[in-house]
């Protein structure tokens, strides 16, 4: 994970500082919103946007939701809207972690709030951010590119996810399903 931050995380800040001198508004507006109107972007710079912006809007999420401490499963609402949706705890985790396993190539696989504000399962390709997927609000979201996986698990991207779940500080992600719920 360190590396993951100091190497990977730490490239798309960098290119960011790039493109940022080539289209000055890049660091006026909120990051969400340039990322849901990415057509509004310059095209000259488009795709470093998404991939950069995205990469590092995703990466900022990851980290403090694995941040030490907190609650070690989910409880009050955000279990009962697990238990609604998945039928149990357990259930939700299998459905993460397939939609990561079946993500082909590099991407991400989320929990979140969809727009009839219920929970929902889907991945990402490359560095796309959960809000344009349908505008969806994320409770929490575990990155499968190799890189985050193939110093210690070489390509076994589902021991990975299996373990992935031991680092997740619920009370961030229950924060996280308040704000999405309005
Ligand atoms: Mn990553």
């Amino acid at each position: 994970m360190h590396l993951h931050h100091n190497n990977h995380h730490a490239a798309y800040v960098n290119n960011l500082n790039g493109l940022v001198e080539k289209w000055p508004d890049l660091a006026k507006k909120p990051i969400e919103e340039i990322l849901l109107n990415l057509n509004s972007v310059p095209e000259t710079v488009r795709t470093g946007v998404r991939n950069n912006l995205g990469g590092h809007w995703n990466h900022s999420y990851f980290w403090v939701l694995m941040s030490p401490g907190g609650a070690k499963a989910p409880k009050g609402d955000l279990k009962g809207a697990i238990d609604a949706a998945f039928g149990d705890v357990d259930k939700m985790k299998a459905v993460v972690k397939q939609a990561g396993l079946t993500r082909f190539g590099s991407g991400w696989a989320w929990l979140a709030v969809g727009k009839d504000k219920k929970l929902t399962v889907f991945s990402t390709p490359n560095q796309d951010t959960p809000h344009m997927n349908l505008d969806a609000k994320p409770v929490l979201g575990v990155d499968v590119w190799e890189h985050a996986y193939y110093l210690k698990y070489q390509s076994r991207r589902g021991d990975y996810i299996d373990s992935w779940w031991n680092t997740v500080n619920w009370d961030r992600a229950e924060e996280n399903f308040k704000k999405a719920m309005g």
